[in-house]
């Protein structure tokens, strides 16, 4: 048997030719006795184009992440193979086109006898480019700032929302309205009919309101069964019209389960703000509108 042949026996080739990771192997001349399909699609080389050649004959001629060959000091296969241990790097392949692809390289020894290295499997996967880097930071950033059961935003991003509110306010004199939006005697819905329900009633509000503000408006779910909403560039009568109009559908929303026909109401405090003020002392004053409500009975709106 060849040494390639036998080299590849102590390895899992089908599952190697399944990878989305570049895999090759080297015998212990470093001449390339595998290929798989990854390989070709990131390099660009078929297997006929490398196999019995080493990496350094112009193939893929590994860079350091500074910019230097690697294959003169520092290749990866070589002290792999002579440390005999696995090593992990990012590196620069040459593209056949020529051009270099940043990848992170793992490189695993492979002992055929006792202690003796016989060959190096080497597996390379494509370093996301900054920008998909950037993209997938800032994805998962929103994620962070989003309610797992409602998906509108949590209180994070309340809080960035109102700061920028505020700011405008400062800088372009463009008032707006903080409402604190409280569903009325929450309670009785789980208590009755299940934390699941209640879960569904706490949705089904969420839902009537987000798809009911402008663009430029905005819900979060402060916790629990409570609400607070930024309406922008608004005069105090465009506030309590939205308001009414938010708090009437809401009443007006409603899901069946079992016999029944579940709606719930809110009690709104808002609050119209055309003066500096600090956050706290703004949703101070929701939270005791929204309290007036709630001793009118609920399913109302209060605004100061
Ligand atoms: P009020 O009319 O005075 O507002 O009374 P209420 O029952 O609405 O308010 P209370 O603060 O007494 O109860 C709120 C309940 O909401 C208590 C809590 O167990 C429940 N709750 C909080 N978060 C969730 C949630 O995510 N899902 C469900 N199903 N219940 C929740
Ligand atoms: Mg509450
Ligand atoms: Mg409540």
């Amino acid at each position: 048997m060849a040494q390639g042949e036998n080299l590849l026996t102590c390895v899992p080739v089908p599952i190697l030719d399944s990878l989305i990771e570049g895999a090759y192997i080297v015998d212990s001349d470093f001449k390339i006795v595998y290929w798989n399909k990854a390989a070709e699609s990131i390099t660009g080389f078929s297997k006929d184009d490398v196999i019995g050649r080493k990496c350094s004959d112009y193939i893929l001629i590994h860079l350091t992440s500074d910019g230097k060959n690697a294959c003169v000091k520092n290749c990866p296969m070589k002290k792999s193979a002579s440390c005999g241990r696995k090593l992990q790097d990012s590196m620069y392949l040459r593209h056949k086109q020529g051009h270099r692809v940043p990848v992170l390289i793992k490189t695993v020894p492979i002992t055929q006898t006792e202690n003796a290295s016989s060959g190096v499997l080497e597996l390379f996967s494509v370093i996301p480019k900054e920008s998909e880097t950037k993209k997938e930071v800032e994805r998962l950033r929103k994620i962070a700032m989003l309610d797992n059961l409602t998906g509108i935003g949590n209180r994070r991003l309340f809080d960035l929302n109102f700061s920028s509110k505020l700011n405008e306010l400062s800088r372009f004199k463009i008032s707006f309205a903080l409402l604190f939006a409280d569903i009325d005697k929450f309670k009785l819905f789980n208590d009755q009919y299940g934390h699941p329900v209640g879960d569904r009633v706490i949705k089904m509000i969420a839902n009537t309101i987000s798809e009911n503000i402008r663009s430029i408006d905005s819900v979060c779910r402060w916790g629990g069964e409570e609400y607070v909403i930024l309406l922008s560039n608004v005069n105090k009568e465009q506030m309590i019209f939205t308001a009414e109009k938010l708090r009437n559908l809401i009443s007006a929303s409603s899901f069946a389960h079992r016999n029944s026909v579940i709606r719930a109401a809110v009690s709104i405090g808002a609050v119209f703000v055309n003066k500096k003020s600090s956050k706290a002392a703004l949703l101070r004053k929701a939270d005791k509108l929204m309290f007036k409500c709630k001793s009118a009975g609920g399913n109302c709106v209060t605004a100061g």
